[in-house]
């Protein structure tokens, strides 16, 4: 299964290592062939290497959207090479074998990226070189196709004694090489997505290329690997990691899920949220970025140990300095200030991330979920409560202080597994029931663990005491207002839209409570 490499054919837009696999190449007397910019800089290197116009008797040509298009390549690359048909073709038409083909695109996905100009982007679709990848690729019985200069050191060990490439090594190239294209194809459809203005997978394809490998998935006997789609989002995909081990599976989803919620404050107070399987156990807002932790924190201590912490702004030392006395796996912020990189590295177990900036929650994107044999996708939920048309439906009215306690909650309860009961009380989260499946419980056990807090914080009462309360989805009975009532919230604020919403209203009313309707749910399982 051993093939001897006797010609190679190099077309290269990164030009990285090509050098030194060419001498290693020409040194096992392998005959080189490339196109214009990669003979270029084989030549004056000092390359022997013939052009691929030499071959096919033809220049390239339209500025380089035409140069290997041509049966004297593709030939050479597709011929089956113990065919007498195949080998007759060959002589009849002057064609010769390529047993390797080193090729790497056109870097379609950085000049996405960059956010070039339209016909820019559009000119670095590479056209040849897929064509010549897949070719070579569908050929490996006889071709070795490599498309990362990564491999070109497992290339040259491979060629090292004989020459000659395994079957066992031109079949895992030709599989990353399909990967390659296919990710390739991907990432500009997703572009046209984007362009077309258009995220919902009408003509386009979901997919994403593979980024690191996780050491196991969710559990240990599971495995796992980080995908890129390539949307440019500051967050954990694209997060630069100052210090620390690489992240877990479940880091990655938890410290997402931490940086999407604390993104929701865009502007105005320093915020922080604390996660713990990907539901906060604390969000608060304050004057300073450190009071805004202490807030967090405050909800449920308990629970946060182990967490995530996320910050909507530069992270500061006096932040760091409390930050570093809980147990935490991950820090991600838009920033950190140099004193508080200091701080952190006290701990270098600790994982650090900076992402340069929050994303915006309003811009639609895709999320994804599998199911079993299939991938559910859809628009992100980019609504947010500022946006909404918020209607009084009880006979007392909110005050601003309850509104504003309300809106909180509300943004707070969009980011909690479903059914999600949020209390808050001046911006800051006082007691947060999540994934119960029944919004009943959910309220009870926010008001259960708003006591304990209490309890943790020496309090005489539960934050919960004058309150807002959030619910994600309408209250499909009084009963869960009731219990919000009983744990003293005073202003409520729900989608509305339920069959028995006068029931519901009523019973408010009766308590005195101010309630308002969102009109939209903020379901998320
Ligand atoms: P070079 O720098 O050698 O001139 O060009 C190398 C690049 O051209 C590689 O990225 C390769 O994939 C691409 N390429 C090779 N043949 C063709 C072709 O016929 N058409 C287009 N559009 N690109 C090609």
């Amino acid at each position: 299964d051993r093939v001897a490499v006797k010609t190679a054919l190099l077309s290269v837009s990164d030009k990285s290592g090509i050098v030194e696999l060419a001498r290693a190449l020409a040194q096992k007397s392998v005959r080189l062939l490339s196109t214009g910019g990669t003979h270029k800089t084989l030549s004056e290197a000092g390359l022997d290497v013939t052009d691929v116009s030499e071959i096919t008797g033809f220049p390239e040509i339209m500025d380089g959207r035409v140069k290997t298009l041509h049966p004297k390549v593709h030939g050479g690359l597709l011929s089956i090479r113990d065919d007498a048909e195949h080998q007759a073709a060959m002589e009849a038409h002057g064609i010769s074998g390529i047993d390797l083909a080193v090729i790497n695109l056109y870097p379609f996905e950085e000049v996405r990226a960059k956010g070039e100009d339209y016909p820019t982007t559009v000119e670095n679709i590479d056209i040849g070189g897929p064509a010549m990848i897949r070719a070579a690729a569908k050929n490996h019985a006889y071709v070795t196709v490599i498309t990362d200069p990564a491999d070109y050191a497992a290339l040259t060990d491979e060629l090292s004694a004989t020459g000659e490439t395994s079957f066992a090594f031109r079949r895992a190239m030709a599989a990353k090489a399909y990967a390659r294209t296919a990710a390739y194809d991907t990432a500009i459809s997703g572009w046209f997505a984007e362009v077309l203005d258009m995220p919902m997978p009408k003509n386009r394809t979901i997919g994403g290329t593979l980024s690191e490998e996780l050491r196991y998935g969710e559990n240990p006997h599971q495995k796992a690997g980080f995908y890129l789609t390539g949307e440019q989002r500051p967050g954990v995909a694209t997060a630069k990691l100052l210090q620390g081990k690489q992240l877990s599976y479940n880091n990655i989803n938890d410290t997402d899920a931490a940086f999407e919620l604390v993104a929701e404050f865009q502007i105005g107070l320093p915020a922080c949220a604390i996660i713990k399987h990907a539901n906060p156990c604390g969000v608060a807002t304050a004057e300073s970025l450190v009071e805004a932790y202490r807030r967090a924190l405050a909800c449920d201590s308990t629970s946060a140990f182990g967490g995530i912490l996320a910050f909507n702004s530069e992270l500061d030392e006096a932040t760091a300095e409390e930050a570093v006395k809980l147990f935490t796996e991950v820090i991600i912020a838009p920033a950190v200030s140099e004193a508080a990189k200091a701080v952190i590295a006290r701990k270098p177990n600790l994982r650090l991330l900076v992402t340069g900036a929050l994303p915006d929650p309003r811009t639609p994107g895709l999320t994804a979920k599998t199911v079993a044999g299939g991938l559910l996708v859809q628009t992100r939920d980019n609504g947010m409560v500022e946006d909404l048309d918020l209607k009084v439906v009880t006979k007392r009215a909110p005050s601003e202080q309850e509104l504003a306690d309300m809106k909180f909650a509300f943004k707070v309860a969009k980011h909690v597994k479903s059914n999600a009961v949020v209390y808050a009380k001046d911006g800051q989260t006082v007691g947060i029931g999540a994934g119960q499946m029944s919004r009943v419980d959910s309220a009870r056990i926010a008001a259960i663990k708003a006591e304990d807090a209490a309890k943790a914080l020496g309090l005489e009462k539960p934050m919960t005491i004058g309150s807002a309360v959030a619910s994600e989805a309408f209250l499909p009975f009084a009963d869960g207002l009731l219990s919000a009532i009983a744990a003293g919230a005073t202003s409520v604020i729900q989608p509305g839209g339920s069959m028995r919403d006068a029931e519901v209203i009523a019973a408010a009313d009766e308590a005195g409570v101010a309630m308002v309707f969102t009109g939209m749910r903020h379901f998320r399982h």
